[in-house]
């Protein structure tokens, strides 16, 4: 996988969970839906990137065919590689959303 600061992120969507201590990153590369959560409002660090697709696909990152959401909901392990470079990615490039 390249670097993930250069991928074309596209309806990112931040939210902050009121479920527990964090966030949670939707976002979408190309036609395939991703979500990242994250854990603690004011000290983030990266739990997980899941797969959310709508039907099944190979994900490009990953190459592991994804059945559709919920039931195919898997952890992208091309993701999980770098997850404290796609925090610092989103954490730059929307710091609003980062305020608890
Ligand atoms: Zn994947």
């Amino acid at each position: 996988m390249q670097n993930v600061k250069g991928l074309p992120y596209q309806d990112v969507k931040i939210s902050n969970l009121s479920s527990f201590d964090g966030y949670q990153i939707n976002f979408r590369i190309n036609d395939h839906l991703y979500q990242f959560l994250v854990g603690n409002k004011k000290r983030p660090f990266p739990l997980n990137v899941m797969h959310i697709f709508k039907e099944k696909d190979i994900c490009i990152f990953c190459n592991k065919t994804i059945y559709p959401y919920p039931a195919g909901q898997q952890i992208c392990l091309a993701f999980q590689k770098q997850l404290p470079s796609l925090l610092n990615h989103f954490q730059t490039s929307y710091p609003n959303d980062f305020i608890a």
